[in-house]
């Protein structure tokens, strides 16, 4: 069959059902192409929500994926307010929301992550806000314009990203956190402290080791959060930042291989050949790395599903990109590039101020860096990749030295 004849369709229109339908447009896919969402908005990105757009910095119509006239001018057949019910891999089609069944010869799956719900008395109540989508932003921009407390449970990106905004409009902060320091597994205990001061020396109150119980109401809305010591936090609304979950719910009932979401090869290919796997809900094998990782940040719904239409497309593909993600608080702005999780590492090195916030922190195994961050340092994150990509043992007198410039640590 020629490749103008097949339909492809991709389920979930974010920025990675996005970037894929563009790759495979780019790629010269001349066949149907279906770009199916359940959100009333085209493909938009969701970092400028816990920031610029949040703060008012940055208008709406910056915030999507391509103007509305693209997806016309690319022949893609962009459905939203539509959700994806089934997959019947037998007769190779989805139905959708609705009824009608969609045949396809392959399926992409960029149905993302959504947020953790809470699990304590009180949760439903009016008050108590999530965010993902563009109308969870409005809803928080629209608290925070008549709100004087906010209490944030999870002191995670989304709770320090919005917990940073609520401070600006001047609103008063508190963030439980059950860990010991917020972002302390991605982090680590050298450098999850630059946060936390961050944090306090804006005016947050942060409860750490806190763990809320209830959210206490009065008439029907959020009146404040009960904690496990008994304390009582006043609070005219809550935001809720505590992980999210990959939506994997039409793969688990397709029976594709699941393990902390779609579990992939590195040419993001399911354990069906016809369907494949991008973006946040996808755990794919990383060739780098060798091992399977699911990354829940933007870059990687950028540049992954290029990947995913090549293999579609059946060509040779495999996505090894030094995983990338970055966030903006107060005055302090970041980029991470690299992977180290809590055990990876046997070494932290600092390059630069980390107590005036301007340095770069290296984490190392046996010398070699597994993961840089540079903080308030900027045009350094290609080197930082190359230097994790290397492999190499660095010297760490090197390594810490500001006037040795990283592109000359490596051997190559
Ligand atoms: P998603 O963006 O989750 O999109 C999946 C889409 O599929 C959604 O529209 C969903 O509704 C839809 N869908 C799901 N199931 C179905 C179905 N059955 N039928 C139809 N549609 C379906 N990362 C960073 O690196 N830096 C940042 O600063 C940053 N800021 C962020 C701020 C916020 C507020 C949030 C929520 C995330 C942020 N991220 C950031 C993470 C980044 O936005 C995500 O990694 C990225 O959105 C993942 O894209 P995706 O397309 O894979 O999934
Ligand atoms: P997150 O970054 O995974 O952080 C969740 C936080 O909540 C962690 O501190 C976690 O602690 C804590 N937590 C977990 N269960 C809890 C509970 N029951 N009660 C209280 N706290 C609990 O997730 P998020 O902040 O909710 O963000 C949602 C998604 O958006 C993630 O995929 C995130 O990567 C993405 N996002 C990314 C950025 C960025 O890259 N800059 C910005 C915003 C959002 P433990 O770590 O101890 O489990």
């Amino acid at each position: 069959m020629s490749a103008h004849q097949r339909t492809f369709v991709i389920t979930g229109a974010s920025l990675a059902g996005a970037k894929a339908a563009e790759a495979l447009r780019g790629h010269g896919f001349d066949g149907r192409l279906l770009l199916i969402g359940d959100e009333p908005d085209r493909p938009y990105e969701r970092p400028p929500l816990s920031k610029g757009y949040l703060r008012g910095k940055q208008d709406r119509e910056t915030i999507f994926v391509h103007p509305p006239r693209w997806y016309t001018d690319q022949d893609i057949d962009l459905r939203l307010d539509t959700t994806v019910t089934t997959i019947d891999r037998n007769r190779h089609a989805v139905t959708v929301s609705g009824g009608e069944s969609i045949p396809y010869d392959k399926l992409l799956l960029a149905t993302g992550a959504s947020p953790r719900r809470l699990p304590v008395p009180g949760a439903d109540l009016d008050g108590v806000l999530y965010l993902r989508r563009v109308g969870d932003c409005e809803r928080i921009m629209d608290t925070f314009r008549t709100a004087s407390r906010v209490v944030f449970i999870g002191g995670g990106w989304i709770g320090l990203e919005v917990a940073a905004a609520a401070r600006e409009a001047g609103v008063e902060v508190t963030v439980i956190e059950p860990g010991e320091l917020p972002l302390l597994r991605v982090l680590g205990p050298q450098i999850a402290p630059v946060f936390a001061d961050l944090h306090r020396e804006n005016g947050v109150d942060l409860r750490l080791r806190a763990h809320a119980t209830e959210i206490v109401g009065g008439n029907g809305r959020v009146a404040g959060v009960r904690l496990t010591d008994g304390a009582r936090i006043d609070a005219d609304a809550v935001v809720v930042g505590i992980g999210a979950v990959p939506n994997t719910r039409l793969a688990v009932e397709a029976g594709l291989h699941i393990d902390n979401g779609v579990v992939t090869d590195a040419s993001l290919r399911t354990s069906d050949p016809d369907i494949h796997a991008t973006g946040d809900v996808a755990n794919a094998l990383h060739p780098m790395l060798g091992k399977h990782i699911r990354v829940e940040h933007w870059a990687n719904a950028l540049h992954q599903p290029g990947t995913a239409a090549r293999a579609m497309l059946g060509e040779p593909a495999s996505y090894d990109r030094v995983p990338y993600f970055f966030t903006d608080q107060y005055d302090l702005g970041m980029e991470y590039a690299g992977y180290a999780e809590p055990g990876d590492y046997d070494d932290v090195a600092v390059r630069g101020d980390l107590n005036g916030r301007e340095f770069i922190a290296f984490w190392l195994s046996n010398g070699r860096v597994l993961a840089g961050m540079n903080v308030n340092i900027w045009d350094v994150n290609d080197a930082i990749q190359h230097l994790v990509r290397s492999g190499d043992r660095i010297d760490r007198n090197r390594l810490t030295d500001p006037d040795m410039p990283l592109d000359q640590l490596t051997a190559g």
